[in-house]
């Protein structure tokens, strides 16, 4: 190893997170010697079963959810669209209710799916505004909910991928539970970050992952309500209650499990130490560069997460020169970067299209360090200078 290399300066968790070594160590005896077939009869499979459940009741404990209202998934984007797709078609035919309702900054995994239900299905859609922080109004889903008759799933992420803000879920739940209309949440940037107790916060599905909180790549959840009308969208196997087919995943799951019991038991603190550098963040950059705003709602966020805009930044330029300085932020989501489309959770927030595109997001994590985030500051500042100057 070359001891001289300056280490990476890593601030872009909200797009993935390492592995923690606590959770590979639980992976490997499912990789290598205990790689049974959970529904297999022999001692191998068994085995497999056994870690199986364990990290399903393990997981339900952390959600204060029962162990069979676990559906373990791919990740975030499949839990997303087996909860819309599963739960519209499933409450449709059982009661005739043909309308989702979801919000313009929603995920694309969300919005991107509602809309094909809408194009493709014959279903209705209504996608919520939100004010300039990004938050939806309350107000606003009751009177698009009205009795709640025709509405087949509501769903609202737990908190912003791209600015951080945290939507008010609990007051939607009360709202969804008391029309007996079922909801969904995106609570993939939440986990970790902030307690998920579904009764608590109300919801009837809600889907996790398990890359964003130190966890492997292609493993997640929705958690779904017992009751909750739902038709598999992965047939062809028993598995998950016959509601999704396909043979588990044990390595990941296990290592999900262990990833979110770890991020439970750190949370508290790490949230505080977290919140506290990205305010360092904030602080800095601002002080140092008054044309830089910071997008999103100022008390209602992530405590890991910083995004801004300034007027006439390339955002790709940016990221190009804060990587070559060995700094890794992003434009927003991952999955937006290299589309070079303006955001459109900032469109939806009222920022013109030349500002949602200079967005710059950093997201903090286990990781980071103060001296790190005084880097950060210094070089997005002097980057932020240079290029103003060839402009
Ligand atoms: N939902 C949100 C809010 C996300 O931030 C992401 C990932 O960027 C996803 C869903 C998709 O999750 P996954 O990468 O596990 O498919």
């Amino acid at each position: 190893m070359n001891r001289s290399a300056p280490r990476l300066i890593y601030c872009d968790y909200a797009a993935t997170t390492p592995i923690a070594s606590e959770v590979l160590a639980e992976m490997l005896p499912y990789l290598q010697e205990g790689y049974g077939n959970a529904s297999s009869l022999h001692a191998a499979g068994r085995r497999a079963a056994v870690a199986l459940q364990k990290a399903r009741r393990d997981l339900a404990a952390l959600l204060s959810a029962a162990p069979g209202e676990i559906l373990f998934t791919s990740g975030g984007t499949e839990s997303d669209n087996a909860a819309l797709r599963g739960i519209a078609s499933a409450r449709r035919a059982q009661t005739g209710a043909n309308h989702i309702i979801t919000s313009a900054v929603e995920h694309k995994a969300v919005l991107a799916t509602a809309g094909e239900l809408r194009d493709h299905y014959g279903f209705e859609l209504t996608v919520l505004p939100v004010d300039h922080t990004g938050l939806v109004r309350v107000n606003d889903v009751a009177a698009v909910i009205g009795d709640g008759s025709d509405v087949a799933v509501i769903s609202i992420m737990v908190a912003n991928n791209e600015v951080g803000t945290i939507q008010p879920i609990s007051a939607i739940g009360a709202l969804c539970r008391r029309a007996g209309v079922p909801f969904h949440t995106d609570a993939v940037q939440a986990a970790g970050k902030l307690p998920l107790n579904v009764a608590t916060l109300g919801v009837d599905a809600m889907s996790l992952s398990g890359h964003k909180i130190y966890g492997p790549k292609g493993v997640g959840l929705l958690y779904l309500r017992r009751g909750v009308p739902f038709w598999p969208q992965i047939t062809g196997g028993s598995q998950e209650g016959s509601r999704r087919g396909g043979t588990e995943n044990v390595p990941g799951i296990v290592g999900f499990a262990r990833a979110m019991a770890l991020s439970e038991a750190q949370r508290e603190g790490e949230m505080v130490r977290q919140q506290q550098l990205r305010d360092r963040l904030i602080g800095g950059v601002r002080e140092g560069n008054e044309a830089v705003q910071l997008t999103g709602d100022a008390v209602q966020r992530l405590p890991n997460h910083a995004s801004f805009v300034v007027d006439g930044l390339d955002a790709e330029g940016m990221l190009i020169a804060l990587d070559l300085a060995g700094i890794a932020a992003s434009s927003g989501s991952a999955c937006s970067s290299g589309s070079q489309q303006p955001s459109h959770v900032l469109r939806a927030m009222g920022y013109s299209p030349e500002l949602s595109a200079s967005a710059i997001r950093f997201s903090l994590g286990r990781d980071t360090t103060p001296h790190e985030i005084d880097i950060v500051i210094d070089q997005f500042l002097q980057i932020l200078a240079r290029m103003r100057q060839d402009a």
